[in-house]
C-alpha cells in the first residue's frame, strides 16, 4: 500500500509571518491519515521544522546541490537540508529546469546526493504545451525519467511528480484521462526498470493547478497517490481542502 502524500511547494514565497499558516495546518490536522509535507523557502526551513515537530506534518527543501560541501556560493547541500529538519527535497522542478538550465543529468546527480543523505527525492517531470500538442508527452516524460531518476531509487526514497509545465500556476488542468495516461505510463516505466515490487511502491504525485475544487476528481485517477501543490499550499485553508480530499480518496 502506498501512503498518500499531499506536498506543498511554497516556492519563493513566505517570510516568518507565513509560519502561522503552517501552524494553522498542524492544528487542523493533528493526526493526518496521509503524509503531509510542506517545502518552504530554505530561509524558513529550520523554523518550519521546529513548528511542526511532534505533529504529523513534515518539511522539505525545494532543491539541493549534488555535492556534499565545498565552494558553491549560494547553494545548499542535502546534508544541510537534513540538518535543518527536512526529510525530503523537490528536484528538477520545471522552474529550476527553466530558470537555472538544469538538465536531467543534474537532477539525477542531485537526487543521488539527496538519497545518499537520507532524504526522499521528489523528482518532477512534465511536458510543455508545445510538446503535448505535438503528441510528444510520453516520449518527453520517458526521457526525463531515464535521465533524472537514479539507479538507487526505491519506494522509500523516490517520489515522482508529474507536472505538465503548462498547468503550473495557470489554472489549466489536463483532463482526468490525460492525467491517468501519464501516471499509468510512469508506473509501467518504473516497474520495467526497477521490477514490480519497487515500481509499484513508488508514489506518483500530480501537480499543476490543484485546488480544493478539483482535488477529489484528480485523486480518483488511477496511480495518482497525491499532489504536489504550489499556489494552493500557501494558505492553510486551501491546502486543508486538498488534504481533506486526499484523506477521503
Ligand atoms: C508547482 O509549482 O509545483 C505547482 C504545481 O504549482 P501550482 O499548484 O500553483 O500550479
Amino acid at each position: 500500500m502506498r501512503l498518500k502524500l499531499a506536498a506543498g511547494n511554497w516556492k519563493m514565497n513566505g517570510t516568518t509571518a507565513a509560519l502561522s499558516e503552517l501552524e494553522a495546518l498542524a492544528r487542523a490536522f493533528p493526526n493526518p491519515t496521509v503524509d503531509v509535507l510542506i517545502c518552504p523557502p530554505a530561509t524558513l526551513l529550520h523554523q518550519a521544522a521546529e513548528s511542526v515537530r511532534e505533529t504529523g506534518i513534515t518539511v522539505g527543501g525545494q532543491d539541493c546541490h549534488a555535492a556534499t560541501s565545498g565552494a558553491h556560493t549560494g547553494d545548499i547541500s542535502a546534508d544541510m537540508l537534513l540538518d535543518a529538519g527536512a526529510n525530503a527535497v523537490i528536484l528538477g522542478h520545471s522552474e529550476r529546469r527553466e530558470d537555472h538550465g538544469e538538465q536531467n543529468e543534474d537532477v539525477r546527480a542531485k537526487a543521488r546526493a539527496a538519497m545518499d543523505a537520507g532524504l526522499k527525492a521528489i523528482i518532477c517531470v512534465g511536458e510543455s504545451l508545445e510538446q503535448r500538442e505535438a503528441a510528444n508527452t510520453l516520449d518527453i516524460i520517458g526521457g526525463q525519467m531515464s535521465g533524472s531518476i537514479p539507479d538507487q531509487s526505491t519506494g522509500e526514497n523516490l517520489i515522482v511528480a508529474y507536472e505538465p509545465i503548462w498547468a503550473i500556476g495557470t489554472g489549466k488542468v489536463p483532463t482526468l484521462n490525460e492525467i491517468g495516461e501519464v501516471h499509468d505510463f510512469i508506473r509501467t516505466r518504473l516497474e520495467r526498470r526497477f521490477g514490480e515490487g519497487v515500481g509499484r511502491s513508488v508514489r506518483l504525485l500530480y501537480g499543476g493547478s490543484v485546488k480544493p475544487s478539483n482535488a477529489e476528481d484528480i485523486f480518483g485517477v488511477s496511480n495518482v497517490d497525491g499532489a504536489l501543490v504550489g499556489g494552493a499550499s500557501l494558505k492553510a485553508q486551501d491546502f486543508s481542502g486538498i488534504i481533506d480530499a486526499l484523506q477521503k480518496a
